[in-house]
């Protein structure tokens, strides 16, 4: 990673540091979550308030993703790895294990547990929501946080190599073909065509949001008579 990081504690022997570039994104969060999260859903609310609710929310957020790596962490502990240090940076968070996984076995446990533990977390906080759904202040962020650690979840399986995904994918290749660095190899052209299919259906979103917006310019037109 770059130099610069900041440690900010150790948790089961791991330490737990910030990259420079992380607070770029945490700002990004605490601002969407004010101007758009907070202030669609409690409009009466005070600027001190939402901006509180805005840091608070941010930082559950960030400890998921934490929560997400160590879980990774402690099964690498277990597997005979060394992890090196959790470390949050602009494009999310990540744990930095010395060397690969021995077994498939151990590679798909490994991998297997991140996303787990972003859906332990969801139903957690989809819950607290349910339990607080008469207090606007702990159901909104609670709702926000179910439906982060979902996507956290669901994001990270999707099979482009090295997301974890891609490792459960080469598990399977790996344990199948016996071979860790044919299975690489597969993991990682395969991961490079979800990449470019992922590409593609961006475009596709993009020409149908353009389409969809074309067309609403052409109703708005001709409503006004254009
Ligand atoms: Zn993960």
């Amino acid at each position: 990673m770059t130099p610069k990081s900041f440690k900010l504690f150790k948790i089961l022997g791991i330490s737990i540091e910030l990259d420079a570039s992380w607070f770029i994104i945490f700002f990004f969060v605490v601002w969407t979550l004010s101007t758009s999260l907070y202030k669609l859903n409690l409009p009466g609310v005070t600027l001190n308030i939402n901006i509180i609710l805005s840091i608070v929310t941010a930082i559950l957020f960030f400890s998921s993703v934490i929560f997400h790596e160590l879980a990774h962490s402690v099964i690498a502990i277990k597997e005979g790895l060394n992890v090196k240090k959790i470390i949050l940076f602009v494009f999310g968070g990540a744990a930095l294990i010395d060397d690969e996984p021995k077994t498939p076995g151990a590679e798909f446990r490994i991998s297997v547990l991140g996303p787990a533990s972003s859906l332990f977390l969801a139903l957690f906080f989809f819950i607290f929501s349910q339990m607080f759904e008469n207090y606007q202040y702990l159901y909104i962020p609670g709702l926000f946080l179910f439906n982060i650690n979902l996507i956290l979840a669901f994001f990270n399986l999707i099979p482009g190599f090295p997301m974890d995904g891609g490792r459960i994918f080469r598990s399977f290749v790996w344990y199948i073909s016996g071979n860790y660095l044919k299975s690489t190899k597969i993991a990682v052209t395969f991961g490079k065509i979800i990449a470019d299919l992922s590409g593609l259906w961006l475009i596709l979103i993009g020409l149908f949001l353009y389409q969809a917006a074309d067309s609403s310019l052409k109703q708005a037109q001709i409503k006004l008579g254009y």
